[in-house]
């Protein structure tokens, strides 16, 4: 049998088929495996220089990169803008360029720019990963969040999932999007009017999503529901009337707790504003798997490294 050619890059899951995601949420278990043993590394990528480049905030992700290659036994160095020559006006290009000639493997970039990682791809000849950039993709929390649901209910295919909450300005909506839906997910997209942008933009690329303006009507039957982060980052002003009406109509409080029902799982890809799109209790329910979706999150980029470098 003919290998497939090997990906050198992961920037989105739009361009990944069914089986590849499958493949990868196998070689994920694996991976799990590795880091249930008492000694959690295997030498896979021993002699492999990672460069964890993160030009905008993230503790979950940066760590959880840097446990990744180090239980695989690579190299990893932590490069961040501040104190570095992209100070002094270094570019990307040649920030990467010099990356290259330093003997980087493989780069993770996370950047407030999307597509930055495109023209990082462009400009190094090893492998790339998107740890995230502006509102555009997250690949890996996509990938560690279908990892989750598969791993609690046991499949993807015609769960009902909800992803509720600021998806205009979430690269993780969009990454789950591509995800669950090619995974064969029914995905209903749930937010106030201001925070999901045009129905018909959302609809041009996915015909099958149902959208909705109404959190009690959505719920009703999910077996999934994803609140995301309010992004006050990339928010400009007079998007939403007060937080307290938005939790009242869009939060996951303990009255919606009640609604949901215990075989529903709760999802969040942290940091969450608690008390805001997510009440502690139902952060803390033992249907809620957002420490799950941490933990996962290693074996995850534990496969993707290994994948585009072993
Ligand atoms: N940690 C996720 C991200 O980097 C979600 C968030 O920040 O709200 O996109």
């Amino acid at each position: 049998m003919e290998h497939p050619p090997r990906r050198h890059q992961v920037i989105d899951l739009d361009d990944l088929s069914t089986e590849e995601i499958e493949e990868i949420l196998a070689t994920t278990e694996s991976m799990k495996e590795v880091l249930s043993r008492e000694i959690k590394q295997v030498p896979a990528l021993r002699g492999r220089n990672v460069v964890n480049m993160f030009f905008e905030d993230s503790t979950r992700t940066r760590i959880s990169f840097e446990l990744a290659a180090r239980a695989l036994s690579a190299n990893i160095v932590n490069f961040t803008a501040r104190g570095s020559s992209v100070e002094k006006g270094e570019s990307l290009i040649d920030t990467v360029r010099t990356l290259q000639s330093l003997g980087a493997d493989i780069v993770v970039i996370r950047h407030s720019q999307s597509g930055a990682p495109y023209l990082v791809a462009r400009h190094f000849q090893g492998a790339v990963i998107n740890a995230g950039d502006g509102r555009h993709a997250h690949p890996t929390q996509a990938l560690l969040d279908l990892f989750t649901i598969r791993e609690r209910l046991g499949q993807v295919r015609d769960l009902r999932v909800v992803i509720v909450g600021d998806i205009v300005h979430s690269r993780v909506a969009r990454s789950n999007i591509w995800g669950l839906t090619r995974m064969g997910a029914h995905v209903t997209l749930c937010a106030p009017p201001t925070l999901l942008g045009p129905s018909q933009h959302w609809l041009a690329t996915w015909p099958n999503l149902t959208i909705s303006h109404s959190l009690d009507e959505a719920i009703k039957g999910a077996d999934v529901v994803m609140a995301l982060r309010l992004q006050k980052e990339r928010m400009q002003a007079g998007l939403l009337p007060s937080l307290r009406e938005y939790t009242r109509a869009y939060g996951i409080t303990p009255e919606r707790l009640a609604q949901i029902g215990e075989g529903t799982l709760i999802m969040h890809p942290g940091p969450m504003n608690e008390g805001v799109e997510i009440s502690p209790e139902a952060a803390t329910a033992p249907n809620s798997v957002i420490e799950a979706q941490v933990t996962n999150g290693v074996a995850v980029r534990m496969a993707l490294l290994y994948r585009l470098a072993g």
